[in-house]
């Protein structure tokens, strides 16, 4: 989609800060950092929300989780075989979530002790 701004990521037309890449995933820092580490992960392929990719394609999701948990191991949230420190997943669905950009994204954040409930 040329007027997503994910999707211009995706094909380079907007500079991003990656972190991670898979052949169907990318991983990029976020813009406006929320926790020492702020990481969004998305499948190359658009997807409104996580709901209409777990509909049509749960590889794809699938292969999304699996890339945060990598993040979350590359940038030192947690191990291969263990959960210290730590870290938050989150991808925000329609309005009252705060969604913003219409192109699925897990918010990989760590680096900070996390409240609950996140308000
Ligand atoms: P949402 O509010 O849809 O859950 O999250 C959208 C996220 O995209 C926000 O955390 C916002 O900071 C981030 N974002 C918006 N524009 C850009 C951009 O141009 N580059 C990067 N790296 N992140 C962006
Ligand atoms: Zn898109």
């Amino acid at each position: 989609m040329s007027d997503c701004l994910f999707c211009r990521m995706v094909a380079g037309e907007i500079p991003a800060d990656v972190v991670h890449e898979t052949d169907r995933t990318l991983a990029f820092r976020d813009i406006n950092p929320q926790a020492p580490t702020h990481v969004l992960v998305i499948p190359k392929e658009h997807h409104p929300t996580v709901a209409a990719v777990a509909q049509v394609d749960p590889d794809l999701l699938s292969a999304v989780v699996r890339a945060a948990a990598a993040v979350a191991v590359q940038e030192g949230l947690a191990t291969e075989d263990g959960v210290e420190p730590g870290y938050r997943v989150v991808t925000n669905t329609g309005p009252a979530a705060g969604q913003t950009v219409h192109h699925l994204h897990l918010h990989v954040l760590g680096g900070r002790p996390m409240t609950w409930p996140p308000g």
